[in-house]
């Protein structure tokens, strides 16, 4: 329920899945959070997110994260009560260029427990007709990786953080500070007062770090996908979600005979807004790309989609960070259309954060 408090331990800005990962560990840990954000709990990317999850991080961008994350996805959280991930399998295609990255990232993994299966062009196409892998090199196949509906990942996040969790449907316009401390956050419900702050508003970040002279350089960036059925839904069964680095492309199962299907956009600085449609410049452009990918998509009807965004770094990947120029605050941004899969490992790693930085 939403109400107005005036103080927690923690006050967290942005209630996607960064911020509520956070939330949780933090209750679970037996501290108080208040979160604000007027769009509600995922009413920015996480509510849009494919929620595809996956141990693989081929561009080793995050170290563990990925493995770590969906460890506790599979568990279905700490309590066992988080959806199941619908362990369709995860085939993420690389080229040429990839393979070393595949053998090493695919070696770690299954050193660490994780089953892993390197595939051969020739191995992909035999064991998925429905794929045409062209100019693809090979795939790593993660048969116990899916996706999961993130809505409902997010809400069960809140459940789990119980009574010591409260959220407010607020915008947050100024971090407090006293003697140089971060001490909470003004928002449009009122002043929350906290022993640390954590800021996981995406983009929407920018403003309020700066004004303790923290820079965060990010930008959105255009992530979305198209819903496509094609005539054949025979050729889908057994279809996995696929990720597929040389295109860009990605895809899974929707519902009966749907297919979700995206495909990277380079297209920044977009407005920070979900729409549940797609342009038909942007139905095309997707259409192009996976129809090659997934021939029974040549003649597949489009039935709608999502236009969305997410927060990157102009100069890197995202990040968990504390600033020792701002004592008090935490930064867990900038996650690139990919941080759905980090979220549990993100929040531990913002929790920890956040309790060092408590006044
Ligand atoms: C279409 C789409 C598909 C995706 N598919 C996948 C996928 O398959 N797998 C995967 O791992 N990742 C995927 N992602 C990426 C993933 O969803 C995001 O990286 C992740 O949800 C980002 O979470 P977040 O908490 O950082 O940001 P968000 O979910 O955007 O949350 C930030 C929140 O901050 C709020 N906010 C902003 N300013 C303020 C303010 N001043 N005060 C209070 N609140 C504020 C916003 O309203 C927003 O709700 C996808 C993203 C999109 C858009």
């Amino acid at each position: 329920m939403t109400r107005a408090v005036a103080s927690a331990d923690v006050a967290v800005v942005g209630c996607g899945i960064a911020g509520l990962a956070t939330a949780e560990r933090l209750a679970r840990d037996g501290l108080t959070v208040v979160m604000a954000d007027p769009a509600g709990i995922a009413g920015g990317a996480t509510g849009a997110s494919g929620g595809l999850v996956r141990a693989l991080d081929l561009a080793g961008r995050y170290g563990d994260r990925a493995a770590e994350s969906l460890d506790v996805y599979l568990r279905r959280g700490p309590g066992g009560q988080w959806p199941a991930v619908r362990e369709d399998g995860s085939l993420t295609l690389f080229g040429a260029g990839d393979l070393r990255a595949a053998h090493e990232a695919g070696g770690r993994l299954r050193a660490a427990g994780h089953a892993v299966e390197l595939l051969t062009a020739a191995d992909v196409a035999a064991r998925f007709p429905a794929l045409s892998p062209a100019g693809v090199l090979g795939g790593v196949l993660e048969p116990r990786a899916g996706w999961l509906p993130a809505r409902e990942v997010a809400a069960a996040l809140v459940r789990d953080a119980g009574s010591r969790l409260v959220v407010l449907r607020a915008r947050a316009t100024r971090l407090l500070t006293r003697a140089g401390r971060v001490t909470g956050v003004a928002t449009s419900a009122g002043d929350v007062t906290a022993g640390a702050v954590l800021l996981a508003a995406g983009a929407g970040s920018v403003p309020l770090a700066a004004q303790v002279g923290v820079d965060l350089p990010l930008c959105t960036r255009s992530v979305g996908y198209c819903l496509f059925a094609p005539d054949d839904t025979v050729a889908l069964t057994g279809l996995p979600t696929v990720v597929d680095a040389t295109t860009g492309a990605w895809l899974r199962r929707w519902d009966d005979g749907v297919l979700l299907a995206g495909v990277a956009s380079k297209e920044t600085d977009v407005p920070a807004r979900v729409a549940q449609h797609v342009t038909d410049a942007e139905r095309d452009r997707v259409h192009d790309v996976v129809r090659r990918l997934c021939p029974a998509l040549g003649r597949a009807r489009f039935t709608g989609g999502v236009t969305a965004y997410d927060a990157m770094f102009t100069d890197g990947p995202g990040a968990v960070a504390a600033w020792p120029g701002a004592p008090g605050l935490v930064t867990a941004v900038g996650w690139n259309g990919g941080g759905f899969k980090l979220a549990p490992a993100v929040g531990a790693e913002a929790a920890a954060l956040l309790k060092e930085a408590m006044a």
